[in-house]
C-alpha cells in the first residue's frame, strides 16, 4: 500500500528527542516492508502558523539538526515536491477557502468576542464553579446573513468550527484502540481561523494532510486529545482522515516526562556533547518500539525493513542515558579509522589540537590524526574525549609531576633506573608491532627482576606525559624514536636530578 507520512513540526522551539522520534517512526514506516507502493513518500511539512512563538531560529534548528542526523525527507521544504509549498505560512490564502466553505455549509460560524469578553466570560464561569470549560458558544446564536455582514464590513472576528453536539466522535488508533469522545466535551467550538487571517494549527493540519495525500499519522500522544476534534473536522469536510497513532511517550528515569531536567534534549546539544547520529539514531528507535530479537545495533535500512505499527509498545519508553552511551561506545568503535576522524575532527580543530583553537589540521596532522584513531576507539564514549587524549601526538606534554613516575612502593631512584632501561628500548619499541614490542619489555622486565608494569610506568609517562594514555606501543610508533627518545631523556634527567 502507498504510504504518506509526515513530520510536522512547529517551529517554536528547538528540535528534541521526541520530535526526533516522531520524525524517525514515520520515516521508517514510509520505509517499511507496509509501504510497498511505489508512491510511499516521507514529507516534512512546517507548521509555523503560530506567528507570536515563531523564531526564525527554529527552522534553522530543523535544517540543521537532520543535516546532522542524516535522513531526510521525500518532499518538503529544499526538495520540493507535488504538494509544495510545504510551509504553512507560505500557503495561507488556502485555508481560508476551507473554513468558508463551511461557514457556507453551516458547520462553522463568525465569532466577534473580543478577548476581553472571552476573558471576562472565562472568570465569571470560574467564579461560579460552573465546570463548563472553554468558549460559551454565544456567537453560535447569530443569524448568518447577519454575521456575515459583519464580518465584510471588516468588524474583528475569529471562525469556529460548530461542533455537533449530543453526538459521539469514535475512531480507532494504530496503538490504542477504539477510542470515543462525547463531542460536548471537545475543546468547545475551536477557532479556525484567528483575527489575524492565520489559520489554527488544527485546520492547517487537517487541510495539509488531506491535500498532501498523508495517509498515516504517527504524532506524541500528547496530541491524543486533539484528534476527536480532527476527525470532527474531516467529517465536516466531507474528508477521509488518515490512520492515526498515538506514540507512547518518552519519561526519563524519575518517571517524569522527558525535559531539559533530564540533560541534554535539543539534538544540537547531542552533537556538542560528543554524540554520533547514528548512535543516537539506533538508541531513539528503540524507544517504544521492538525489532529483532536478540540485537541492539541496526542501520536505518534494518530498522526501516523491521518496522511495522503492530511492534509498537504502548507503555512509556523510558530514556535511558547510559544505555544511550553504551551504543556511542560501540558506533564509536565500529567506526573506519576516516570515519572517526571526520566525526571527531571539528571537536580537535575547536580544542586547538593542530595550533591555535579554530586551526585545521596540516595534511601532515590530519594523516597523524587518522592514523591514532586506533589508539581511543576502544575506550571512548563520546567524540569530544578524542582530541584530549591525543594531545601528546601534536605537541610535548608538560613536564609530569615527580610522583606520577615513580610506581607503587617505590622511589625515584628505581623510577631513573627503569626509565632508562625503557630508554634503551626505544628504537625496538618504534619500529616492532605490538605483539614483538609487547615480549620485548616482558623479556626485559623479566630479565631486570621488576614487574611489566613498573618498567612501563615512567616510559609511558615520559612519553605520552600522563600515567593514563592510549596504548603506549601505537603511540610511540606514531610519534617515532626520535621525538620519543627525546622525551624520555628529558625525563631522565628530571629524575637524576631529583
Ligand atoms: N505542528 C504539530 C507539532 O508541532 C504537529 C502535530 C501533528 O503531528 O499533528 O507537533
Amino acid at each position: 500500500m502507498n504510504i504518506r507520512c509526515r513530520y510536522a513540526p512547529s517551529p517554536t522551539g528547538n528540535q528534541h528527542i521526541g520530535g526526533l522520534r516522531t520524525a524517525l517512526f514515520n520515516y521508517l514506516l514510509s520505509r517499511s516492508p507496509a509501504a510497498e507502493g511505489g508512491k510511499s513518500a516521507f514529507l516534512l511539512r512546517l507548521e509555523d502558523t503560530d506567528r507570536l512563538r515563531f523564531d526564525k531560529l527554529y527552522v534553522d534548528n530543523v535544517f540543521s539538526s537532520f543535516d546532522w542526523l542524516g535522513f531526510g525527507w521525500d518532499e518538503g521544504p529544499g526538495v520540493g515536491g507535488p504538494y509544495a509549498p510545504y510551509v504553512q505560512s507560505e500557503r495561507v490564502g488556502l485555508y481560508k477557502k476551507y473554513a468558508d466553505a463551511l461557514i457556507e455549509a453551516g458547520k462553522a460560524y463568525y465569532c466577534f468576542c473580543s478577548a476581553e469578553e472571552l476573558a471576562a466570560a472565562r472568570d465569571a464561569r470560574e467564579a461560579a464553579h460552573s465546570g463548563e470549560s472553554g468558549y460559551s458558544r454565544v456567537c453560535r446564536s447569530i443569524p448568518p446573513a447577519e454575521a456575515s455582514l459583519r464580518a465584510a464590513n471588516g468588524e474583528p472576528c475569529v471562525i469556529r468550527l460548530k461542533i455537533p453536539l449530543g453526538e459521539t466522535t469514535r475512531f480507532t488508533d494504530a496503538l490504542l484502540g477504539d477510542i470515543e469522545w462525547k463531542n460536548d466535551d471537545v475543546n468547545a467550538d475551536p477557532v479556525l481561523i484567528k483575527s489575524d487571517g492565520f489559520p489554527t494549527y488544527h485546520l492547517a493540519n487537517i487541510v495539509d494532510d488531506h491535500l498532501m495525500k498523508i495517509t498515516h499519522v504517527l504524532r506524541a500522544q500528547e496530541w491524543l486529545s486533539s484528534t476527536p476534534l480532527h476527525i470532527i473536522l474531516y467529517k465536516a469536510l466531507g474528508w477521509e482522515p488518515p490512520v492515526f497513532c498515538h506514540l507512547p511517550m518518552v519519561m526519563g528515569q524519575d518517571g517524569k516526562k522527558l525535559s531539559k531536567r533530564h540533560g541534554a534534549t535539543s539534538i544540537n546539544e547531542f552533537r556538542s556533547r560528543g554524540y554520533l547520529s547514528g548512535a543516537l539514531i539506533n538508541y531513539v528507535a528503540q524507544l517504544g518500539a521492538s525489532y529483532e530479537e536478540g540485537k541492539d545495533v541496526y542501520t536505518l535500512e534494518e530498522l526501516a525493513a523491521n518496522f511495522s505499527l503492530s511492534k509498537l509498545n504502548k507503555a512509556p519508553a523510558v530514556f535511558d542515558y547510559k544505555k544511550l552511551e553504551w551504543f556511542n561506545a560501540r558506533y564509536i568503535m565500529a567506526c573506519s579509522n576516516e570515519e572517526l576522524a571526520a566525526q571527531s575532527l571539528p571537536f580537535a580543530v575547536e580544542n586547538g589540537l593542530f595550533g591555535e583553537a579554530g586551526d585545521g589540521p596540516s595534511p601532515q596532522q590530519a594523516g597523524l590524526y587518522t592514523s591514532a584513531m586506533p589508539l581511543v576507539k576502544e575506550r571512548a564514549v563520546f567524540l569530544t574525549e578524542i582530541p584530549k587524549k591525543l594531545e601528546f601526538l601534536f605537541r610535548d606534554p608538560p613536564l609530569a609531576k615527580l610522583e606520577d613516575f615513580i610506581p607503587k612502593k617505590s622511589d625515584v631512584k628505581t623510577a631513573a633506573f627503569l626509565l632508562k632501561k625503557g630508554v634503551d628500548l626505544i628504537p625496538k619499541i618504534c619500529t616492532a608491532g605490538d605483539e614483538e614490542a609487547g615480549a620485548l619489555v616482558k623479556a626485559k622486565a623479566e630479565a631486570e627482576g621488576v614487574k611489566l608494569g613498573d618498567l612501563l610506568q615512567p616510559l609511558r609517562v615520559a612519553i605520552t606525559g600522563s600515567r593514563v594514555s592510549p596504548p603506549l606501543f601505537g603511540s610511540a610508533r606514531l610519534l617515532g624514536v626520535e621525538k620519543c627518545a627525546a622525551r624520555a631523556n628529558a625525563c631522565l634527567e628530571f629524575l637524576v636530578s631529583n
